[in-house]
């Protein structure tokens, strides 16, 4: 699948970089386009990846490229503002080479949680693709202000994208580790997982595959809109040599004649689709009540089945409760491991984000008490107790 993606804020410029350095690393053909926006220079400037004329500074007369620190409302009418300058960088950008956008975005801070949602509604009115969201929620050691930035830019944000696909760094944080380790991690992690999904729908070659996923696919499972999580899991496993290949196919040998055993072929798989679904998702939820999924097995050739993927479906249907799960097969050759991804979309029953939502609604209890406060204390301050006192005008 070919995505346009746009990296909004700090955050959401550092994934995007990863994912343009991740494309060219694995040549997988996803990131048709890349774009970079921020109110502060000095992160545009930490960049690699991203080429310098797609990195877009806004808000320049209002904030001089210092950013806006963590006033996501600045950060939505700065958006607003400079729209157009984004839209100059996506200009140049072949639209009808694309399937759809990604506007990727950390939903705590300023910029990014008040711009992405501002972005996106700009795209759909002017675009018939898809647009997607990728939101990444603050750990819940952030503080209130940046809780309470995330909760009111996920509800802007689903309302904007056709599906807002989520990752949690509360439940991907290790204790004990930098703050930018932590995060360098953490970004592999988000690469790999929707590198993998979104580059299923991207196989280029001449690879033997029994049912690829194909970009329609995703679509579909994204399409309906509302909140997104993806699993993950694989195993290592040694790769055959000619599975799949010329001198199998020249002889007509079949996957059972590389030597692989089929029943276990099929039980790591099924047991892959398990551990994903059951495993650490990029959004803690509950799977059963998703609306539809897609799982996609990537890795060698000889490694895939049907059989193991169609049961790997049925089981995922029946915990899910969905009518609407889609499989398919991504084949890798020399990838050296066998990666189940399941992406569920439409997931309602997220304890998280009702918590999230708690903390930020006592957040902004407290900001507007403190708020009170402070004004009552500076008006006791200024004005004497007897207002006998009057101001020059
Ligand atoms: P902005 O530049 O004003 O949009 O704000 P940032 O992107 O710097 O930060 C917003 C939120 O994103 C923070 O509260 C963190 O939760 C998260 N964050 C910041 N940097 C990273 C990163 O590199 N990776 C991830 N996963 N999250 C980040």
């Amino acid at each position: 699948m070919k995505l346009a993606m746009i990296g909004f804020g700090q955050a959401g410029g550092k994934i995007v970089d990863k994912f343009v350095e991740y494309d060219k690393r694995h040549n997988s053909g996803i990131v048709k386009a890349a774009v970079a926006v921020n109110t502060a220079k000095a992160d545009l400037m930490g960049l690699s990846h991203i080429p310098e004329e797609k990195r877009v500074l806004i808000g320049q007369s209002r904030v001089k490229g210092h950013g806006v620190g963590a006033d996501n409302e600045l950060g939505a009418e700065v958006a607003e503002e400079d729209v157009d300058e984004v839209q100059g960088a996506i200009d140049s950008v072949p639209v009808h080479e694309v399937d759809a956008f990604l506007v990727v975005s950390g939903l705590g801070g300023g910029t990014g949680s008040g711009g992405a949602p501002v972005l996106a509604k700009h795209l759909k009115r002017i675009y018939t693709e898809p647009v997607y969201g990728l939101g990444v929620l603050p750990g819940s050691d952030e503080g209130g202000i940046y809780t309470l930035n995330a909760a009111r830019s996920f509800q802007t944000f689903v309302r904007e994208v056709d599906n807002l696909l989520v990752f949690d760094n509360d439940s991907w944080r290790k204790t004990g580790e930098s703050v930018q380790g932590g995060y360098d991690e953490i970004n592999e992690e988000i690469v790999k997982r929707f590198g993998i999904l979104f580059g299923a729908g991207e196989v280029t070659g001449g690879e033997v595959a029994e049912s690829v996923v194909d970009s329609s696919e995703i679509i579909n499972t994204l399409a309906g809109g509302g909140v997104s999580t993806v699993g993950y899991a694989r195993e290592e496993v040694e790769e055959v040599q000619n599975s799949g290949g010329l001198l199998s196919r020249l002889t007509g040998s079949k996957k059972e004649d590389d030597g692989l055993d089929t029943a276990r072929t099929t039980n790591r798989i099924t047991s892959l689709v398990r551990k994903a679904a059951l495993g650490r998702l990029t959004l803690p939820c509950e799977i059963e009540g998703a609306e539809r999924a897609l799982l996609v097995m990537a890795g060698p050739p000889a490694y895939l089945n049907r059989k193991g993927i169609e049961r790997g479906r049925k089981w995922l249907e029946e915990q899910t409760g969905s009518m609407e799960v889609r499989g398919g097969d991504y084949p890798v050759t020399g990838s050296g491991f066998v990666a189940g991804v399941i992406l569920l979309s439409g997931v309602t029953n997220v304890p998280r984000i009702k918590e999230l939502q708690q903390v930020a609604i006592e957040a902004q209890e407290n900001i507007d008490e403190i708020n009170e406060e402070s004004e009552t204390n500076l008006d006791n301050l200024i004005h004497d107790d007897e207002d006998e006192l009057e101001s020059l005008f």
